[in-house]
């Protein structure tokens, strides 16, 4: 029982974009990037063709953060 309530916590999470299991990244409005993909997209060039997909994957999240903003800032 103790064994599997420690998987539980440290399981691994699916990456926002390479959609793969990890155990190290960051966390980013709920969604989750791994170390590697987050080195990628912080050395990837404007205009490269993984540079838009990084972009479009990553609007996913600002749009999500965006939302959370505007519920949690009165006007
Ligand atoms: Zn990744």
């Amino acid at each position: 029982m103790k064994q599997l309530l420690n998987e539980n916590i440290i399981r691994s999470k699916d990456c926002l974009i390479c959609s793969a299991p990890k155990d190290k990244g960051i966390h980013l409005a709920g969604a989750f990037i791994c170390d590697e993909c987050e080195r990628n997209i912080v050395q990837a060039e404007v205009g490269e063709r993984r540079y838009a997909i990084y972009i479009d994957r990553l609007k996913k999240v600002r749009n999500e953060l965006c939302e959370r903003i505007d519920e949690e800032v009165p006007r």
